[in-house]
């Protein structure tokens, strides 16, 4: 039966090609890339500075030039 062989050998190829593609897939690093680091939220509040006060971190730059833009 030539064409069951030829069936089970496309089957074989293409669940090899399946699992190269899985296997690219679950590559470290792809999926799971590093997240950036955390950003510190602007808190949106009552409480936030104005733009042109001094800046809460201490730095003596206004606050618009130093972290609002972070
Ligand atoms: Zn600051």
């Amino acid at each position: 039966m030539p064409g069951k062989s030829d069936d089970n050998f496309k089957k074989h190829f293409e669940r090899q090609r399946d699992k190269k593609d899985r296997d690219r897939k679950g590559l470290p690093g792809e999926d799971e890339a590093p997240l950036p680091p955390p950003v510190e939220p602007i808190k949106k509040g009552g409480d936030e500075p104005g733009r042109n006060d001094p800046c809460p971190c201490g730095s003596g730059k206004k606050y618009k030039q130093c972290c609002l833009l972070k």
